[in-house]
Order: C-alpha cells, then structure tokens, then sequence
C-alpha cells in the first residue's frame, strides 16, 4: 500500500495520513462515500481499482491508509468491528492449527476463539503472558499465531512484547498485538517485533462513542492478501459512514490521549490512597507489578484503571451504579468517563472459574476515565465510593 501523506510525527501523520483533498472540488474532508457499486470505464477497468464497496471504498482506505501510519506500518484494513479483525486474522488459520494466547483477554475475543474457532478444529492455549517463559512452554510445532493484550483488558497486565516476538519467530508463529487499550500513541507493537497490531477503533481511535470499527495493520504483503481476501469473501469490511466517524476521531488521538492518562494517573493514585479500596490496577502506579516494563514499553500509562472494594462484590455493584459523571456501560475509550463491572457485563462470557483462576475476582471495577476536568471526575469517585462503603456496612 501506498499511504498518501505519510510524514511526520504522530500527531502530524494522524491528521494527514491518506488523507487528500477531493481533485474536483477541494473538499479537505474526505467525502463519505455513500455508493455500494462504482462506473467501470469499460468491462472489467474499474477506475483505479474501485468496483464494489465491500470490496474496497475510498473512505474506507483513507482511514485503512491513516491507521497504518499511526502504527508505522506498511498496511491496513478496516472491519466492521474489533472483533471482524480478529475474525479475518483466524480465518487464515486451518483445522490442527494452534495459537498461543493470554489468559486475561477481552471477553469477546475469549468468546470466538473457544466458542467459534475451536469448533472448526483450531486449538488454543491460554497462559499468563506477563512471563514470556509461558509462552516459550505453550509452543508447538504447529505453532501458528501468538495472540497478545498488553495492557490487558481488564487487569491491566502487560507483557513484554520484545521477548515474546522473539519466541515467536523462533517458533515461526506470527506475533499479533491487540493494542486497543494502549492506541498507537503511546505504543508501538511493530516496532517492538510484532507482525500485526489489531485494534478496536470502537475505543479510543474513534474516542466518541458513536462508531463500531476494527483493524489490523502490519507490513508483511503475504498477510495482506490473505487478510484482504477474508475482508472481502466474508464481508467483514467496514462501512464508509462509520469509516468517516473513526477518521474523524484519529485526528485528535495525541490531544484526547494526554488528558486520558492524566486523568486516570490522578485517579489511580487516590483510590490507592482510599481505605475502602483494596487493590488498584493502574501500571503508572509504582505498585503495579510491570511498572518498569510499562515505562520501557509505553510512553505513558493510559486512561483505564480498574480497582477492587474491600466490601467485594456488594461495594463494587453500589459504587458503579452511584456514580454521576462515570456513565454505567460497557466499552470504553470516549470522551466521556465509563464504570462498569467485567465479572457481570463485559467478561461475563467466561467462566466464573476460569475468570478466578485468571487473577479476575468477582468484585472488580472497572474504569474508562474519560476528558471531563478531573475534579469534577474525583469528587465523583470519591461520593461513590462512600455510599458504596456505607451500604456495605449498615447490611
Ligand atoms: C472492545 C475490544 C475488542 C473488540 O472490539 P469490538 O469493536 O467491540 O468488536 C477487542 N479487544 C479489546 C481489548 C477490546 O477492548
């Protein structure tokens, strides 16, 4: 892929990257284009390559072209969805194959990966990655894909993604990175060894809430093709109205994302300091056990942060349903500040005993800190955690 405008620095690139002005009426915004089919000039020339929007869209490659570069990679492709990434990557896999994955994951992506693709004969082991060891134990000759969360959802583990791309090639299995909670800003998995990076541009690169989109991005051309080929046999691809809302996001990442950290560094930080807190999970935090990775892997922490109660699950559902400014829903990475509890929305798909043998315990909060002032964001926590404390002890 050729991407249009790739120059830069990130805040640069993430404005401009395969973004061009319309060569017939100068429109700085690109169109949304709005067309299932396009006019080919004679029978079977498409005009540059564009006959069916399922399979390739002008709004859809200036966003597939803009989240490439953002990574620092060579190309992208867009999906109706994170997990319509994830889908198209497990596609190209055949029955015996076996992947390597974490076992702190998001909710769906544990979903398709036992309950979709291990009934087609995929195999899949899930091991701690925060000690790359694991990983070098899990691998087989028929090794095909390491799957890595680094920082994991919703435990905020990291794994370091240097060691692990090391094992991985030595396997001769691809490394993919999800690097939805982190963005593009603040790390760079390609960099690190990766061959793919997937992302839930639902998140963060979207960053307002209003648009459902996925993508993978990498450099090797045999990948592209073959993903490309499961973009458009399975109609995975995104839409372009949804293409123009995420591009729309991208270009004020850098801005959203330094106020995202700082917010939640200050967050993190007075929860460790409450006493009705038991654990913080925050790797800007001293205490997290991969702090020192995190400031070797990442530029900055992040704007998740997730805690437990001392007064366990009770506290924990009183605290997410008195907040005023952290609005009660899923997903994560807007604007505007989130609460939810993983063990009963997000993660419920996994197993309670699996999700305990994990490290995820029953009560956990979690939060997507959003742009709000922080006082404000504060105070809230603080009032929540009070009634959720008073509820705990007058039953
Ligand atoms: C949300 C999420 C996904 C799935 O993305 P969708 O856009 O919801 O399909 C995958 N990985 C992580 C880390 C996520 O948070």
């Amino acid at each position: 892929m050729n991407i249009r405008n790739n120059h830069g620095k990130f805040e640069t690139r993430a404005i401009h990257a395969g973004q061009t002005s319309d060569p017939q009426n100068g429109a700085v915004m690109t169109p949304i284009y709005l067309t299932s089919t396009f006019e080919q000039d004679a029978p079977a020339v498409p005009r540059d390559g564009y006959e069916y929007s399922r399979t390739k869209n002008p709004t859809r490659l200036a966003l597939e072209e803009n989240v490439a570069s953002m990574e620092g990679a060579n190309w992208g492709l867009c999906f109706a969805s994170g997990l319509s990434a994830t889908n198209a990557l497990l596609d190209s896999l055949l029955p015996g194959d076996h992947v390597v994955c974490g076992n702190d994951l998001y909710g769906g992506t544990h979903r398709i990966f036992r309950q979709v693709f291990e009934r087609y004969g995929i195999r899949f082991s899930f091991v701690d990655t925060t000690d790359a060891k694991n990983v070098a134990a899990a691998m087989e000759p028929a090794t095909k894909m390491v799957y890595l969360e680094t920082p994991t959802n919703p435990l905020l583990r990291l794994s370091d993604i240097a060691a692990i791309a090391e094992i991985s090639r030595k396997g001769k299995a691809r490394l993919i990175v999800d690097n939805t909670f982190a963005t593009p800003y603040l790390q760079n998995p390609m960099e690190l060894g990766a061959d793919v990076v997937l992302h839930s541009m639902t998140k963060y690169l979207g960053g307002h809430s209003d648009a459902v989109a996925g993508a993978l991005v990498g450099n090797d051309e045999e990948l592209f093709d073959s993903y490309a080929f499961f973009q458009n046999s399975c109609g995975g691809g995104l839409d372009a109205m949804s293409s123009f809302l995420i591009m729309r996001g991208t270009k004020t990442l850098a801005l959203r994302m330094d106020r995202h950290c700082a917010n939640a560094m200050k967050i993190a930080q007075m929860l460790e300091a409450h006493d009705a807190v038991d654990k913080v999970f925050y790797p800007g935090l001293a205490s997290h056990p991969q702090h020192e990775l995190a400031k070797r892997q990442m530029r900055d922490f992040g704007g998740m942060v997730a805690f437990e109660m001392k007064g366990g699950v009770e506290a924990g559902n009183t605290f997410a349903s008195s907040t005023r400014f952290f609005t009660l829903a899923e997903s994560l990475g807007g604007v505007e500040s989130l609460v939810e509890t993983p063990p009963s929305m997000t993660h419920a798909a996994i197993p309670a005993a699996e999700r305990h043998a994990a490290g995820l315990a029953d009560g956990l909060v979690r939060l997507s800190v959003g742009v709000e002032h922080v006082d404000d964001l504060i105070e809230d926590v603080q009032q929540a955690l009070a009634k959720a404390t008073s509820t705990v002890n007058a039953s």
